[in-house]
């Protein structure tokens, strides 16, 4: 097998390094986030837009690069980005789940109305799934949505709702069809944050900060175009969107630079030598590398149009598990740096140690967000190996 690059992919190469090497410095900080995405971080989301490192296959007419798919590309920037270690961009609920929703089962009119502000970091989403009573089990939602005069009138409750106290914009499942079967009753819509109606309040996790959101919604108007693919579609719409929050969540390139800070933290804590962590390391290192290997066969079949089935189930559950043993290390690596924190504000510059404090905290929700681990589990070993179905527990 030849694994060297064709002129094509070494003259990519060289232009993402000439552009490494002529706009790096304004790159922001990597790791963290999870805050409202500053002005640096918005302009140089754009300048990667511009320039075809963000948005790249996404069709010009809904402000992408209009690039035709190839796997070799997406990893020589991935790459690239990773070993410069600069930020390779914003991944959001908006950016890396509803943009690809919109873009396979979306209408012209949305499309055009939200891909480009969306990719360019000037629109922020946030995802109205989880309930009170409905997690796991999500199709058990009870949020309403009733036709009145062209508009969805919404009454009800999300929780967990992260990014929900700066975001513009938020993609919500209601139950339109109170009368049919659970999975067929539920319409997906999209809103503004500012319709009257909406009330949030921020809820402080482990890592100090209000990172998700209870959202009360009371007479909530929505226009009955902002409906996603019908009504009564809207469990498919979801489906589709969480495929793509479970890879965004298990993310290969992630890891990577995660791994890539992860050295630098070792050498200049001078643990690079010490044996128990030089072991670890090396273990991780192969992961990585594996995982990444296991990303290019992804996009690969992705691009081929062919179902990837049990490999891509397995992307939330085995990134999730991988990036939460990076953070460990380096929680360890970090001595009493790595004891629990106090964290600052929200808005505080986040020093080296708590970027790494707070990540490492984060990780652990992240196993629980976007489908918990037991939950991927069960996926992995019913749909994925045919494993026999888990028994249902009855209801008293
Ligand atoms: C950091 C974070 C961010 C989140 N962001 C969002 C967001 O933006 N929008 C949104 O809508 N939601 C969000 N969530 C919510 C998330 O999707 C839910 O927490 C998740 O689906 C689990 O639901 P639940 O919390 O109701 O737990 P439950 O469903 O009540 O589960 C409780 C426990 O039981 C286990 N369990 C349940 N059923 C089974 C089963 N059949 N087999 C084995 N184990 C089972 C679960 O694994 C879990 O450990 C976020 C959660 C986290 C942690």
């Amino acid at each position: 097998m030849d694994l060297s690059l064709s002129d094509k992919h070494r003259a990519l190469q060289d232009e993402v390094r000439a552009f490494v090497r002529e706009h790096g410095h304004k790159s922001p900080k990597l790791g963290g986030g999870r805050k409202r995405p500053d002005q640096k971080t918005r302009d140089w989301q754009k300048l990667l837009v511009d320039n075809g490192y963000v948005g790249r296959t996404i069709p010009r007419e809904y402000g992408g690069f209009g690039a035709a798919p190839d796997v070799l590309e997406a990893a020589v920037i991935a790459s690239e980005f990773a070993a410069a270690g600069i930020y390779a961009g914003m991944t959001n609920q908006g950016i890396s789940m509803l943009v690809p929703t919109l873009l396979e089962v979306g209408t012209e009119e949305q499309r055009k109305q939200w891909v480009e502000k969306t990719i360019r970091g000037d629109v922020i989403w946030c995802q109205g799934y989880s309930e009170p009573g409905a997690g796991s089990d999500l199709a058990s939602l009870t949020t309403r949505g009733v036709l009145q005069d062209g508009h969805w009138v919404i009454d009800g409750q999300k929780i967990w709702t992260s990014s929900a106290h700066y975001a513009d914009m938020m993609f919500l499942l209601c139950r339109t069809e109170p009368d049919k079967p659970k999975h067929e009753g539920i319409s997906y819509l999209l809103l503004s944050m500012k319709t009257p109606g909406i009330e949030v309040r921020p809820l402080r996790t482990m890592t100090g900060r209000a990172e998700f959101n209870e959202v009360f919604f009371t007479d909530v108007r929505v226009p009955e175009h902002q409906i996603v693919l019908g009504r009564g579609k809207g469990w498919y719409v979801a489906n589709v969107t969480l495929k793509h929050e479970r890879s965004m969540i298990g993310n290969a390139e992630k890891m990577t630079t995660r791994l890539e800070q992860l050295i630098a933290l070792l050498k200049a804590n001078g643990l690079l030598g010490v044996a128990e962590y030089r072991d670890r390391l090396l273990k991780l290192q192969g992961e990585v590398i594996a995982w990444k290997a296991h990303n290019l066969r992804l996009l690969t079949e992705a691009a081929q149009g062919v179902d990837s089935g049990v490999k891509r189930m397995i992307v939330k559950y085995g990134g999730t598990m991988l990036g939460f043993r990076l953070a460990s290390l380096a929680i360890d690596a970090l001595g009493t740096a790595g004891l629990p924190f106090e964290s600052a504000g929200e808005d505080a510059e986040d020093d080296d140690a708590t970027t790494w404090n707070i990540d490492y905290l984060y990780d652990v929700g992240l196993m629980i967000g976007g489908g918990s681990n037991n939950i991927q589990k069960n996926i992995i070993a019913e749909r994925g190996l045919d494993l026999p179905r888990e028994p249902k527990v009855a209801r008293a």
